[in-house]
């Protein structure tokens, strides 16, 4: 298995009171005892290290020599500064690139983030984008402006995370099947305690829908831990027809995205 969406943190960065929550360590300790062979790890949003160019840093730090680790950059699509920090790491071997519109301010089709998708597009990075009811107004990133994106940048590689969860379901629906270069995102939707849970019969639709060659399963470590991934895992396996299509969600579709073997 080959997972994605995991954030890690510094000790102390995600809960001060139990600094081992949102280490790599503790990732680590999860992927052995769930059977997960390699993971992808987001760099700190800025809620859990301020400055841009050192939650990258220190994520490459952390993944660098961990061969069943692969990194994604954190960085706001309309921040200029995000463009030389994209070149970058894309050179020093981070894979791929989290943005989170409602918490970076960022509106998903601003003009001015359109540098920015060019130069992820150049540089072969996917770009994935929280979809989802997340505070901020609704109207600057719901998830049917990555049309728009995906159109612009066909060469672009997108993931419409947490598929707009329920309440943006059909947007994200609409979006992926209406551009070949964007992918469903599962992270957080598997079960119905969780915020952007989507009904299952909705998720099975999907897979056999755009195929599993386009969906891709993710953790959201450390907001779900051990208990809560093992559930998704199986909840993924349960709206697959069969253990190919299990298999592309919980690995290959992953591994052929980012280009690592
Ligand atoms: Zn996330």
């Amino acid at each position: 298995m080959f997972v994605n969406h995991c954030h890690v943190m510094p000790p102390g960065a995600y809960d001060a009171e139990n600094p081992a929550l949102g280490t790599v360590e503790a990732l680590r300790e999860i992927m052995d005892e769930l059977g997960i062979d390699r993971a992808v790890a987001f760099a700190p949003l800025p809620r859990y290290v301020r400055d841009p160019h050192q939650a990258n840093q220190w994520l490459w730090e952390q993944v660098r020599d961990a061969d069943r680790l692969e990194g994604f950059m954190a960085l706001s699509p309309i921040a200029p500064q995000s463009l030389p920090i994209m070149r970058e790491f894309a050179e020093k071997g981070l894979r791929g690139i989290k943005t989170h519109p409602p918490v970076y301010r960022a509106r998903i089709d601003d003009e001015a983030a359109f540098p920015f998708y060019e130069l992820a597009a150049q540089l072969n990075l996917p770009v994935l984008f929280h979809t989802g009811v997340h505070g901020w107004l609704l109207e600057e990133y719901r998830p049917i402006l990555i049309d728009r994106i995906a159109h612009e940048f066909p060469q672009l590689k997108i993931i419409v995370e947490h598929m707009g969860g329920w309440e943006f379901f059909g947007e994200a629906l609409a979006v992926i099947r209406n551009n070949k270069n964007c992918y469903a995102g599962l992270t957080s939707t598997l079960d119905k305690d969780w915020a952007w849970y989507i009904p299952q019969e909705l998720l099975q639709h999907v897979v056999s829908l755009v195929g599993s060659e386009r969906v891709i399963f993710g953790t959201d470590y450390p907001f779900r831990q051990c208990d809560g991934i093992r559930h998704d895992i199986e909840a993924a396996r349960s709206i697959c027809n069969g253990p190919a299509e299990a298999e592309n969600v919980l690995g290959k579709t992953l591994v052929a995205l980012i280009g690592c073997d």
